[in-house]
């Protein structure tokens, strides 16, 4: 790969490229409380003139991913039922709340975990419960997560028999070795058929690809994206690995170099660079950094994403174990226990482990480099400090952004450094609690990456 040093826009890049906003990191969170802090802003009767979306999150796996960053188990015969009996119950908590009740919902995605580990009546069960206790917008977006492991013509029918209209798996790569290094189990026969079956019943597919693994090549990149085209689904949604947030295990492997390391800072950038620039032009649109849709796709949003990563107005909530939920002056997440969950809903007490108050006004600035524009009369509405503008005229002047009179828009350098835009956004409190965060998970995970872009591979 031709790495050029010259005129770096970035000393450094940042070790993690996902995180909601705002960071929670060293900044003071409300624990014992934090069911009763909730309650209150759940008990405000509040509009939003923003998007509203749920997450559901089924935190069971048959088998473990080693890159996986989000709570799962595979032990979850015994707590399958009274899992989603929770959920319910919980449905129709938050559903009652004057906050959330007759609120049109915009988007709902079940996550995991794999959701597909349930069966039709679950799905049924858990489908019907949010159809009766909340009001869907008419022109609602609901995905369904699924593994190809698990994905069935009976569950894809009852998801569509309840109202999913868009459905999601997860393929990460095509390639033995790496799917050896991750223990991605899937045959590529069973990603054909979810894929069918998904292009069948719903409006929208989308596939998850995952990149800058450890000594990946470019030749492999490319292999991997031209089976992914060739799979032809709706979207294709390309993630980079986030070592940081992986599996200690795998880590450590790394660390003993029993894997490749990872590709270095400049590497990285290059491979976002071939990547965007091989599915721009292959018939797809880039319409989120992460997200590239098929112009001739039937439906081509992703409202979910543009709520979780949208302006202080549009609101998530989650539910379900280690959810994390933000709105308007608040964010919280839920116990990241399943025993805990299930006990605290049949208590008839929130499920929430720690809430922070905070008025992240600034958020759909912070996310814009994901959505890679931003109305100037929607960031407007928020009377932002001077400080957020001088920070874009920086960005602006080492040709990362450009304007136009309505918009701040990502040039396409902008768009392969969009990890450290969001970055350099951030208002200095939230940059400390970032680095907070970072460097507690580089200690308990015992790692730590190189970040400096001026170091090139001898
Ligand atoms: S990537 Fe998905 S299937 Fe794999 S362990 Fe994580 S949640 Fe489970």
């Amino acid at each position: 790969m031709n790495l050029n040093i010259n005129n770096m826009p970035f000393d450094e890049i940042p070790a993690l490229w996902n995180f909601f906003y705002p960071v929670t990191g060293n900044l003071e969170t409300t624990k014992d409380h934090a069911p009763a802090l909730v309650k209150d802003y759940l008990n405000e009767d509040t509009n939003t003139e923003g998007l509203t979306s749920l997450y559901l999150h089924i935190p069971f796996c048959d088998t473990i991913c080693t890159f996986c960053p989000f709570i799962k188990t595979t032990k979850y015969a015994e707590n399958l039922v009274p899992y989603v009996d929770a959920l319910v119950k919980e449905i129709k908590k938050l559903s009652s709340t004057p906050r959330l009740k007759g609120r049109k919902i915009d988007s709902i995605y079940i996550g995991g975990g794999t959701p597909s580990v349930l069966k039709p009546d679950q799905i049924k069960r858990l489908g019907e419960a949010i159809t009766s206790n909340f009001d869907l917008a008419d022109d609602y977006e609901w995905t369904f997560e699924c593994a190809a492991l698990t994905t069935t013509e009976d569950r894809v029918k009852a998801m569509t028999e309840v109202g999913v209209n868009r459905g999601s798996f997860g393929v990460q790569t095509f390639n033995q070795k790496f799917k050896k290094m991750f223990n991605l189990q899937w045959s590529d026969e069973q990603v054909q058929h979810t894929r069918d079956l998904m292009m069948h019943y719903f409006n929208a597919c989308n596939m998850d690809l995952l990149y800058h693994l450890p000594g990946q090549t470019s030749a492999e990149i490319l292999e991997d994206l031209h089976k992914s085209i060739a799979l032809n689904t709706s979207s294709i949604d390309v993630y980079p690995l986030e070592y940081l947030a992986a599996e200690k295990n795998f880590l450590s492997k790394i660390n003993k170099n029993r894997y490749p390391t990872p590709p270095l800072p400049l590497e990285k950038i290059n491979q976002n660079k071939l990547i965007y620039d091989t599915l721009n032009q292959s018939g797809y649109f880039q319409n989120y950094v992460y997200t590239f849709t098929k112009k001739d796709a039937k439906y081509k949003r992703f409202k979910f994403s543009e709520t979780i990563y949208g302006n202080y107005e549009d609101e998530f909530f989650a539910l379900g174990i280690g959810g994390h939920s933000t709105f308007k002056g608040l964010s919280y997440d839920n116990v990241g226990d399943v025993k805990t969950y299930i006990e605290m809903v049949n208590k008839d007490i929130l499920p929430i482990g720690r809430a922070m108050k905070y008025h992240a006004y600034e958020r759909g600035l912070i996310f814009f480099p994901k959505k890679m524009r931003i109305g100037k009369k929607q960031l407007a509405k928020y009377n932002l400090d001077t400080y957020y503008y001088q920070k874009l005229n920086e960005l602006e002047s080492k040709n990362m952004i450009y304007q136009t009179a309505d918009e701040f828009i990502l040039t396409d350098e902008g768009k392969v450094w969009f990890a450290n835009i969001m970055v350099e956004l951030m208002p200095p409190e939230q940059r400390k609690a970032l680095e907070y965060a970072v460097g507690s998970m580089q200690e308990a995970k015992d790692w730590k990456e190189e970040s400096k872009t001026t170091v090139i591979s001898t």
